[in-house]
């Protein structure tokens, strides 16, 4: 069988799960089961395969077809500039997230010498794309999980920012070190109750740990605004994503600890996702 053939089969069995991209998930999927890179696979679409190959095409179909993300079956995820490895351990790096980098790039123009700090820092993706954009800052960045550390670390490595970063494995509530000029987080924001209704690919296979936000959503978002009060300078910046419903309640949360609210950014789908705050 050739490439072409083998994916518009592949795609047949991914829209029969009514997965949406179903074209494009099996030709990155061939790309990968032949380990070459999508353009090539595109061009050479009349090359045979090997029994291997399409051995290995047909297991990454199916594991597709069950709901598990492309980007956990190929490793990779294209995030602001650069590729990040990413596993089922880390959340899959989101085009909203990039919120925070842009606001981050827009308030750090005339900047030098920034110490930053990321709560949760999963793959590295918010993080390390700072570090990657401004050469003379220095990034901090801590979570729970000892696997994210792991691949935030390898992330740094392959990005060449990892001389500039130091990774912690903590809870929130008990990272005490430092004074921080820019504190940014996507923490868990999801509600409880709501997490069995998230796409299937999401509440299957993403990291319960990185969805979580407690009975309310808020819990983690609450730990964390708080313990930013605490290791940010006067006048430094607090750039923090949430849920689509929790701009109004997130605002109290950051002024009750003593942040001025700079502004709110959207996401592509229109939903509040981003609030820019000051330490006063
Ligand atoms: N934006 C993610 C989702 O809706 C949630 C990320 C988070 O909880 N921080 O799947």
């Amino acid at each position: 069988m050739n490439i072409d053939l083998a994916i518009n089969h592949g795609s047949k069995i991914l829209k029969n799960k009514l997965i949406s991209n179903s074209i494009l998930d099996s030709e990155i999927l061939m790309a990968k089961a032949i380990n070459k890179d999508r353009s090539f696979v595109l061009i050479n679409s009349n090359n045979l395969l090997t029994k291997n190959d399409l051995n290995r095409f047909y297991n990454l179909i199916q594991q597709r077809a069950l709901g598990n993300p492309v980007a956990y079956l190929t490793n990779k995820k294209f995030f602001w500039n650069s590729e990040f490895f990413v596993s089922n351990d880390t959340l899959i790096p989101r085009p909203d997230t990039e919120l925070i980098i842009e606001n981050v790039l827009k308030l750090t123009k005339q900047k030098n010498n920034m110490n930053i700090l990321d709560i949760g820092v999963g793959s590295g993706c918010i993080l390390l794309s700072i570090l990657k954009e401004r050469v003379n800052f220095y990034g901090t960045g801590i979570d729970i999980s000892n696997k994210c550390l792991n691949i935030s670390k390898l992330n740094a490595i392959k990005l060449k920012v990892s001389s500039k970063l130091k990774l912690y494995k903590t809870d929130v509530d008990k990272f005490n070190l430092g004074k921080y000029d820019l504190i940014v987080s996507n923490p868990p924001y999801i509600k409880r109750s709501k997490l069995k209704y998230l796409d299937k690919d999401v509440a299957e296979f993403e990291p319960r740990l990185a969805l979580d936000g407690g009975l309310d959503g808020l819990s983690e978002i609450r730990k964390v605004i708080k313990k930013s009060s605490e290791l940010i300078k006067k006048n430094g910046k607090f750039i923090l994503e949430i849920g689509f419903d929790q701009k109004n309640k997130v605002i109290n949360l950051l002024k009750r600890e003593g942040f001025y609210i700079n502004s709110t950014s959207k996401d592509l789908a229109s939903n509040d996702r981003c609030i820019v705050s000051t330490k006063i």
